[in-house]
């Protein structure tokens, strides 16, 4: 089947049945991910301008190798599949691409070989590949990860085992996967002296994507470690407390409305997961030709202007809640403001908002307007 992606032309095998299973070599509910890779690459090379290799790790049919190379890079595709090889050999031709094409066990090829850019983006879990990354990479690590049922703690066990932490399923499910990922991601690279400052970060329907850039001194990864901490969710009220350090005080009983249901995530990030200048530059970089260009550009708009709250809330769940009807997004942000709170949107869906208000001050800031 031939497939066109962002100016280039490939060959993939075998018949798309869209929405019924992941395609192995080439799947299309992805294009928004590889739209704003390729984005994030373009504004990458403007913040840093030694930045010239990148290694797509986990190369399948070639795309984003082949999207990067056509974009200027020095890539190198890697998979341990030699079908997956030769088509992404066949791919790079086809588009007139150089590229160095590897066929081996990437965590052996990342710590044998320095990339300035690595993109991680396995089917599942990316912590098997985490280490090797940050063992070598310069400058920025890309990760997908699509095991999002694990991370946000809808399947406890197996979100333990991959990522060292406790998610817990919540009304903000897809920000903990977020925030579980990113506190995984920043204890790998912390054992090799490696900070991480997260600059681009989405959850978008079946993944989690963050862009890291990285910064190899000791006190940057104390730094990054100093991000992490516990959250406190009462599953009554749906209060939640940050708690900075990695030794967590758990609530027994909710400062809200005295419920013992309460739940202890983490270590998770707290820290902030968006460089807004950074996305406004990344968004500039979006062409109308990029398939998913209206959709990438709002999902920027979206990202640069969120809060920097470790937490989002859903309007119509805090409304279901308190058995109100719901407003208008705008005028229930409005509301929140005019009590002299910050108030954002956020790009979890379209009700989800971020605060400075607790859940109390939220409901008495919106109460008036909701009756
Ligand atoms: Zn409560």
């Amino acid at each position: 089947m031939r497939v066109t992606e962002g100016g280039v032309e490939l060959e993939v095998p075998g018949e798309q049945t869209e929405g019924i299973e992941e395609a192995v070599f080439y799947n299309p509910r992805q294009e928004l991910n590889r739209d704003l890779t390729i984005a994030t690459l373009r504004a990458y090379r403007e913040r840093e301008e030694r930045a010239t290799s990148y290694l797509d790790a986990m190369t399948a049919s070639g795309v984003r190798g082949v999207r990067a190379a056509a974009d200027g890079w020095d890539v190198t595709c890697c998979d341990v599949d030699e079908q997956a090889v030769d088509l992404a050999r066949d791919n790079l031709e086809r588009n007139d691409c150089e590229a160095t094409v590897e066929h081996r066990n990437v965590n052996a090829l990342m710590h044998d070989e320095p990339f300035d850019v690595i993109d991680l983006d396995p089917y599942g879990t990316p912590m098997p590949f985490a280490d090797a990354a940050f063992a070598n990479c310069r400058d920025l690590v890309c990760v997908t990860a699509t095991d999002t049922a694990p991370l946000c703690g809808a399947h406890f066990n197996s979100g333990v085992r991959s990522y060292s932490a406790v998610p817990r399923n919540t009304d903000y499910h897809a920000e903990m996967g977020v925030r579980v990922l990113t506190s995984a991601l920043a204890r790998s690279a912390a054992r090799f002296d490696v900070g991480v400052e997260p600059i681009l970060t989405h959850a978008t329907s079946h993944y989690v994507r963050t862009y890291l850039e990285l910064e190899h001194k000791a006190t940057s990864a104390d730094a990054a470690i100093d991000e992490l901490g516990h959250i406190y969710h009462c599953e009554d009220c749906l209060y939640r407390e940050a708690d900075p350090g990695l030794i967590a005080d758990p609530l027994e009983t909710c400062p809200h409305c005295d419920g013992n249901r309460m739940l202890t995530a983490g270590p998770v990030w707290l820290g902030p997961v968006q460089d807004p200048d950074f996305i406004a530059a990344v968004r500039d970089e979006i062409p109308y030709t990029f398939g998913t260009a209206p959709q990438a550009r709002e999902l920027c708009d979206t990202l640069a202007a969120e809060l920097d709250e470790p937490t989002h809330y859903d309007q119509h769940k805090l409304c279901r809640n308190w058995g109100l009807p719901a407003n208008a997004m705008d005028d229930f942000l409005a509301d929140l403001r005019d009590a002299g709170y910050e108030a954002s949107r956020a790009h979890y869906g379209g009700t989800t908002f971020k605060t400075d208000a607790n859940i109390g001050e939220i409901r008495a800031a919106t109460a008036d307007s909701l009756e």
